[in-house]
Formats: structure tokens, sequence, C-alpha cells
């Protein structure tokens, strides 16, 4: 299936690392021009590198931006459209969890996440939405999480924060269309470095990592058997993202490996 992709432009946000970087990455192997985005300009520049190299310089365009920054996410989409001329598709996807009861979530804390959730999709939808209206065929895509429908009770805040979200899309489907189709992941457990770092700092650090991961995914009851690998979160993310998904809006895919237990 041809995605509809070539030349295109994908802006990718928190692309220099995990899902966002499987992601950008496709976008290029399928012909797309791509706007990455991450806050330390170290790791991206790397990546921007790496991908000039495999894609053409002419396709890559990379810029240290924290999406919380009002000015920095106003200034990205300014120089993304002065780079390539145009927007076809945003997808949203810079953030992290954050672990924590309610009992020990602070007020801080609350704000903290919400703002990040939130904000994380409000700033680059408000800085591409002229441009994704004027493409002709506009696209948003977020990455959310499966907590949005099934809430964890270690995440509160971040299970909390990610429902307002799904609804907040919900309502963009509607009030974006027929111009912008927006649509969602709904992600389970993937490989990325989110997880990374909770195996560093693993309480038995003789367990590898093979075995930490396994032991994840029983304790996790995720019927595939595993978490997932962050190509299998992007390829969803990039066909919702393309033309070949022209008649979609408002939707949710799960990628989850079957750990859901609504219907
Ligand atoms: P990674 O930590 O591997 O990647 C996160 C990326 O986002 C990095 O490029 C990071 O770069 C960037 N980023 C984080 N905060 C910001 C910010 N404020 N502004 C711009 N860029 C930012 O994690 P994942 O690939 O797992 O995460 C991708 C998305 O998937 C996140 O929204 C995450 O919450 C969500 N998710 C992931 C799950 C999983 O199991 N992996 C589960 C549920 C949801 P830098 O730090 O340099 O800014």
């Amino acid at each position: 299936m041809d995605l509809g992709l070539k030349n295109k432009v994908v802006v990718v946000t928190g692309a220099s690392s995990g899902i966002g970087l499987a992601t950008a990455g496709m976008a290029l192997e399928e012909g797309a021009k791509v706007a990455l985005c991450a806050r330390g300009a170290e790791r991206l520049d790397a990546v921007a590198e790496k991908f000039s190299a495999l894609y053409g310089a002419d396709h890559v365009f990379a810029q240290a931006v924290d999406v919380l920054d009002e000015g920095a996410v106003n200034a990205f989409a300014a120089a993304v459209l002065d780079r390539f001329g145009a927007v076809h598709a945003l997808i949203n996807n810079a953030g992290q969890g954050r672990v924590s009861t309610f009992a020990d979530t602070t007020d801080d804390a609350w704000r903290q996440e919400l703002e990040l959730k939130y904000f994380s999709q409000i700033r680059p939808i408000r800085a591409f939405q002229e441009a994704l209206k004027t493409s002709g065929q506009g696209a948003i895509v977020a990455t959310n999480s499966l907590l949005a429908y099934q809430p964890e009770p270690h995440m509160v805040c971040t299970s909390s924060a990610r429902a307002g979200v799904q609804s907040l899309l919900k309502s963009l489907s509607v009030e974006l269309a027929p111009d912008i189709r927006v649509n969602s992941i709904l992600v389970g457990l993937i490989d990325s470095n989110q997880w990374q770092r909770r195996f560093e700092a693993r309480e038995d650090p003789a367990q590898t990592r093979d075995d930490w991961f396994a032991d994840l995914a029983r304790k996790k009851n995720i019927p595939l058997g595993r978490l997932g690998q962050p190509e299998e979160a992007a390829r969803a993310l990039l066909f919702l993202a393309s033309p070949a998904a022209s008649f979609i809006t408002g939707a949710q895919v799960e990628i989850s490996g079957g750990i859901s237990r609504y219907i």
C-alpha cells in the first residue's frame, strides 16, 4: 500500500528517541520531508545528521524545542514553513509519564503533568493549524496512552490527564473537520527510553535486560507476551497521518499487545 507521503511534510515532536525517532525514520523511508523537534539539542542534532546522510539534507529539518514553550513552538512552525513551504501532518508525540499515587502527588506535580499532557497538544496544534488547513490534506495524530481508558492508581495524574486529552482530541476532530483529520494511538508498554531508564534503576542489578523486560510483560499480563517496539507504534502513527487514512478522523488505535480489558 502506498501511504501517499512522498514529498509531503511531516512534523514529529519528541523525535530524538523511542516512538518519535522510529516515526521520523519511517516517514523519511516513505519519501516524506520531516521536521523533528525535542528539547535536547545534542541528541536531536545527532539524529538529524544521521537522517540527512541517509535520506538527503533537503528532506530533514531539526530544531531544539520544548513543546511547552509557546514562543519556541511558534518559531519552529515558522522555520518549518520557511524551509519546506507547507505542512501536511503533525505528529504530537513528545512527553513522558509520571509514576505517583494520589497520596504522593503534590499540587505542583498535578499542574506540571496537566500542563505537559494538554499543552504538548495545544501549542503545536495552534502553531501548525493554519498550515495544515491550507495543505488540503492536514492530519494531526497524537501519541496517547491506554491509561486514558484504563487508569492505573500508581500513575494517577498521568491517567487522568490522558483521559482529558482524549476528550480534547475528539472535540478537535469535529471542530477542525473537514480540513484537518485528528486521530490518536493508545499505547500500552513500548520498549523506549522511558522503560530503559526504569530498567537501569532496577532493584536487582544482576538481572539482564531480556529477563527484566520478560518479567515486566508477565507482571502486566500482556497477551502477546512482550513489550511493543517503537516501530510498531510508529507504523500506526504514520498510517493515520497519511492520505491512506483519508476517511478516518476522531479515531484511536490501540497498540498494546492486547493488554486492554475494555471493549
Ligand atoms: P522516549 O523517552 O524514548 O522519547 C521521548 C521523546 O520526547 C524524546 O525525544 C524527548 O527528547 C522528547 N520530549 C520529551 N519532553 C519534551 C518536551 N517537553 N518538548 C519536546 N520534546 C520532548 O519515550 P517514548 O518514545 O516512550 O515516548 C513517546 C510518547 O509516548 C510520550 O508522549 C510518552 O508519554 C508516550 N507513551 C509511551 C509509553 C511507553 O510505554 N513507551 C506508554 C504510554 C505513553 P528530550 O528529552 O530531549 O526533549
